[in-house]
Order: structure tokens, then C-alpha cells, then sequence
């Protein structure tokens, strides 16, 4: 702390992202990173760009990439804005979108970054809480609010919410932007993109950095009504108007378009994920029932922080969050077949110490 610093930082409580471990190697599936690389297309992408075209600034609104994402879901550029990271995207939403309206409603176990956006950018909040069972209830979201943010799949249950469910949250909104982030939204749920034409009140972020295995290269982007695109890009040039630099473009590009590689390492993700899900249970393990690339899981009869410890000790990082209705939950982040079989070995073994 010091005298230097404005009143803002001083009450700020930064988000605090999971370790990333230096020297020592551990199997890592405490960050939701991918365990498989990205297409090789992306890094011969990005090699390509790698040439005297540096010294220009890049397009500020990254518009092949726009246009590829857009040609996807059957929308126009005008309804993609490109931000460094998903959570980028997400700020600014909040910033352009939500700011100055009354308090925005998010569920009480979600995404920690929504908290630190409302601290950062001073706006009132309110935690509705989920079921016991970890659901969202479309019916508690109702009432006088001036925005909603829902991660679906949820973080960190892994739980996945059906579009009826969405638009019922969308129609009974009709005044504020529902912002739908959908980081996890290929481990196998479905995406509300495919509403925003009927909804101008939809916003629906998604990253590079899960399915696509970019979490290194940074990029994310939105999806809503060219109005609430506008909004965005207001603010980003009010901010920083180049956020993806050349090779970020071509390399997040690259990404986008080789499906193949897409639908191949996913698929892999979502086997292991449901065999490492099955293994667990079937060890005796509580496991929510995930459509992301992580399991939320407990083992009622042990201290969540011992096994983490434990299984820390013998190599593997997971993650644990100090919130009193998770504090007994682990998450583990799907990683290879070998990965996933070695935590599942560690799990069963610590169980039982
Ligand atoms: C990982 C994650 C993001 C952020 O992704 P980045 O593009 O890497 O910033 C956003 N929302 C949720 C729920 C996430 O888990």
C-alpha cells in the first residue's frame, strides 16, 4: 500500500488468477488450460506474420477475424467485437454496458472476475444464490436490476444451463443486457449466439483460450446487436484501440477456421473428461455434472485443502476455492488421457490415507 495511490486502488480486491508454477514441473490442471497444443496452422500463421509488417500498427478492429466468426453463426461483422482476452471483452461489457444502471445480478458461485469488475468500475451487485444442487434458477432473476452477467456453462460447477432457460431470462429482461460468457461453451453446451438476432438485449462473450488452446496467445471476442457492439468499441477507443496485435490476428484466425483441429481436441477433452468423471464416482467421489473441460468434485469425508496438499505434494495442481458453500470442492481441469488417469490414481490413494 501507499499514500500514492488513489482511494479506488486501495479498496480494490484484485482477481487472483491460479498459480502458474515456475521451475519446478508439475502436471498442471489448476487453470482450465488445454492439454493439447494449438492447430499447427496457427503457428505457421503466426510465423508468416512474423516479418517486417510489425513496425505497422495492426487493424484496430481485427476485422478478418470478425468476419470469419460472424460467417460462422450466420451474422454480420458488425455483430463481433475482438478484445486481448475474454476477460478484456468482458470488462469493457461491464464498463459500456452496465455501469450507472442499479445493481447487475450473477450468481454467488461464479466466475470471481465479476466481483473485481464491479469494484474496479463502481458498480452496486447483487449474488443470487444457486440451488443447493449448484443450478441456476431462471426465476430468481427477475425484478428491478441493471444487468445480468451468467457464465454458461457455470464456473466453477461446470454446470450448463439449456437456451430455453436463457431466453426465458432474456424476455423477462427486456431492459438491460444479459451478458451470456460462454468461455466453456464447446465441452458441450449450447451457445445462446444463435438468439441474438431475436434479442438486442444479448451480449455472448467467448475465448481462444480453452477450446482453441490459445490461453498463451490471449484473444476473445463478443457477439450481440451491432448496438451493443458499438457501445464496445466506444470503449475500447477510449482505452486502447489496438488490443490484438498482428500475430494475435492471424494466429487467432488460423484457429478459427482449422475445425478440424477444433472438433478433434475437444472431443478428446469431453472422452476424458466423462471417464475421468465416471472413475471418480465410481471411487466414490461427489462430481457435478460438467459440460466444460473441468469437474467440480468432493469426497465429503475429506478436507478439501488436505487433498489439495496432497495431491501438490505428489506433483498435480488443482484448484480450491476458499468460498464457504465450495470450500469442500476441488476443481480439476481435464487434461490428457495419462493426466487424467494419474490424479484419479492420486485421488483414490489419498481417499483413503
Ligand atoms: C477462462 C475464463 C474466461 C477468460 O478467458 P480469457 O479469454 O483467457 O480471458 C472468462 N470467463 C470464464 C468463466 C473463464 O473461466
Amino acid at each position: 500500500m501507499s499514500t500514492l495511490w488513489s482511494p479506488l486502488v486501495h479498496d480494490l480486491v484484485p482477481y487472483t488468477p491460479g498459480e502458474q508454477p515456475k521451475g519446478q514441473r508439475f502436471v498442471k490442471l489448476n487453470t482450465n488450460e488445454n492439454p493439447y497444443g494449438p492447430s499447427p496452422r496457427v503457428l505457421n500463421a503466426i510465423r508468416a506474420a512474423t516479418n517486417d509488417d510489425l513496425r505497422l500498427y495492426p487493424d484496430p478492429t481485427s476485422s478478418e477475424l470478425a468476419q470469419a466468426i460472424a460467417d460462422t453463426h450466420g451474422l454480420t461483422a458488425d455483430h463481433v467485437f475482438l478484445g486481448n482476452s475474454s476477460d478484456e471483452v468482458l470488462a469493457h461489457a461491464v464498463n459500456g454496458l452496465f455501469r450507472g444502471k442499479g445493481a447487475i445480478l450473477f450468481p454467488d458461485i461464479t466466475y470471481s472476475f465479476y466481483v473485481t469488475y464491479c469494484m474496479l468500475y463502481e458498480i452496486a451487485f447483487r449474488q443470487v444464490l444457486l440451488r443447493s444442487d449448484f443450478t441456476i434458477d431462471p426465476l430468481d432473476y427477475v425484478g428491478p436490476n441493471g444487468g445480468i452477467i451468467l457464465a454458461n456453462p457455470n464456473a466453477p460447477t461446470g454446470i450448463a444451463l439449456g437456451l430455453p432457460a436463457i431466453e426465458d431470462i432474456l424476455r423477462r429482461n427486456p431492459d438491460v443486457v444479459v451478458l451470456v460468457d460462454e468461455a466453456y461453451v464447446d465441452f458441450g453446451a449450447e451457445s445462446a449466439a444463435s438468439l441474438i438476432p431475436r434479442y438486442d438485449n444479448l451480449l455472448v462473450a467467448q475465448t481462444f483460450s480453452k477450446s482453441r488452446s490459445l490461453a498463451g496467445l490471449h484473444a476473445g471476442f463478443a457477439m450481440g446487436q451491432p448496438h451493443l457492439i458499438a457501445a464496445l468499441r466506444r470503449i475500447k477507443d477510449s482505452f486502447n484501440s489496438y488490443p490484438l496485435d498482428r500475430l494475435a490476428q492471424a494466429g487467432a484466425l488460423a484457429a478459427w477456421q482449422d475445425r478440424d483441429w477444433f472438433n478433434l481436441t475437444r472431443a478428446k477433452v469431453m472422452a476424458d473428461r466423462d471417464r475421468l468423471a465416471e472413475g471418480l464416482r465410481h471411487a466414490g467421489f461427489t462430481v457435478l455434472p460438467s459440460a466444460t473441460n473441468f469437474l467440480l468434485m468432493s469426497r465429503p469425508t475429506r478436507d478439501a485443502e488436505d487433498l489439495l496438499a496432497g495431491l501438490r505434494e505428489r506433483g498435480i495442481l488443482v484448484r480450491h476455492f476458499r468460498q464457504p458453500r465450495i470450500r469442500d470442492w476441488l476443481r480439476i481441469s481435464v487434461g490428457t488421457a495419462e493426466e487424467c488417469d494419474q490424479v484419479l490414481r492420486e485421488l483414490i490413494d489419498l481417499a483413503d490415507l
